[in-house]
């Protein structure tokens, strides 16, 4: 019987992308926002929707959503790209940037996508491990894109899992200190309410990467933009899947987008329930919680196996992160901000589990 040739090289270190996605009854592992659209955006959704023809392609480019986003942020429509989610552009800012002989500064511990996207096209990674509150080396960065080798690179901010910021006289260095181009990843901007959007009139080589997938309650959906320079953007349509934002996300997209006002009270309350439950991660012994301006709190166990309390919080139906296997966070783990009754679970949980009270 034939056996199967091996593939490109590059896929024999990478393991598949395993969010380790369980079903359960709290669901806090994804950073999702665990309020669904509102039903009164949603039955504009479903009109909306049933004017799509399944039967033609989509417009590419997804222009009329380009242009919401575009007016929005006192943009030209082509200072901006649509991609399905932000990992699509993710992974084509490694093949417009990246590849063989190439090179992608990344700061661990962050977003896990980058690394796999860099071995993905065969493009060398330059660590500049971020210190032990998980900020930024901003000198040991500014200094390594000086030396003017380095290709791309991705500021998270705020960053995932740690959930701190990088500030905007970082990212500034960061883009004068080469030709480098910056990428700066929002995906959770509307938590931090910081952006680096102010800069993009002085910076050929910074993009903003967004997503509809946190504040606006569309992971389901898939929809992610970017906001940069024509130039720059041009390249990104070279290598970006023609069809790759379906007729329908494009219309969800234009309603929600249209209606994103409405999201508001609901990312303060977010806002105001990662207080709550950074202060009460603190009070608990054995638990180091990082400040966060996401939807998520990093938190340490000093004492507990980290991963037989998340073993014990699904058990008990509650699903977070467990991130303590990852270089630069053992005994990790993470937890999304949910509704306050999920939060309250939740906390109520950890801290039966952790005085052994099972
Ligand atoms: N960037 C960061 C830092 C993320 O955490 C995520 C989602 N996990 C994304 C980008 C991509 O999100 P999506 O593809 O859902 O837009």
């Amino acid at each position: 019987m034939n056996q199967v040739r091996p593939p490109a090289p590059q896929l024999a270190d990478i393991e598949p992308y395993d969010p380790k996605y369980i079903p359960a009854k709290i669901m806090v592992s994804a950073n999702e926002n665990s309020s669904d659209v509102p039903f009164d955006i949603r039955r504009e959704i479903e009109r909306e929707t049933r004017k799509v023809a399944f039967n033609r392609y989509p417009d590419p480019l997804a222009n009329d959503l380009r242009d919401l986003i575009a007016e929005a942020n006192g943009l030209d429509r082509d200072q901006v790209i649509m991609g399905n989610g932000g990992d699509e552009l993710l992974f084509n800012i490694a093949l417009a940037w990246g590849g063989p002989g190439r090179k992608f500064l990344n700061m661990p511990p962050t977003f896990s996508v980058y690394k796999n996207n860099a071995q993905l096209t065969n493009t060398e990674i330059v660590n500049v491990d971020r210190l032990a509150d998980f900020s930024i080396d901003e000198d040991a960065v500014v200094a390594r894109l000086a030396q003017g080798d380095i290709d791309f690179t991705i500021v998270t901010t705020p960053n995932n899992p740690s959930g701190n910021i990088a500030s905007n006289d970082f990212v500034a260095r960061a883009c004068e200190a080469s030709d480098a181009l910056v990428m700066v990843d929002e995906a959770y901007f509307e938590f931090s309410r910081y952006t680096a959007r102010p800069l993009l009139a002085r910076y050929e080589n910074l993009v903003i990467l967004r997503t509809f997938s946190k504040a606006f309650s569309l992971a389901g959906v898939r929809l992610g933009y970017l906001l940069g320079s024509e130039r720059v953007l041009t390249e990104f349509k070279k290598v970006r899947q023609p069809y790759s934002v379906d007729a329908v996300s494009q219309a969800i997209g234009r309603v929600v987008f249209a209606n994103r006002a409405k999201f508001e009270k609901e990312i303060d309350q977010i806002i105001e329930e990662r207080g709550r439950m950074h202060d009460a991660l603190c009070a608990l012994d054995g638990v180091e919680a990082f400040p966060s301006e996401s939807n998520y709190i990093l938190f340490r166990l000093a004492d507990a196996d980290a991963g037989q309390v998340w073993q014990r919080l699904l058990d008990r139906g509650i699903l977070v992160r467990d991130f303590s296997r990852s270089a630069g966070l053992e005994g990790c783990l993470r937890v999304s901000i949910g509704l306050p009754e999920e939060n309250a679970c939740f906390l109520a949980e950890l801290k039966a589990i952790l005085e052994g009270a099972s």
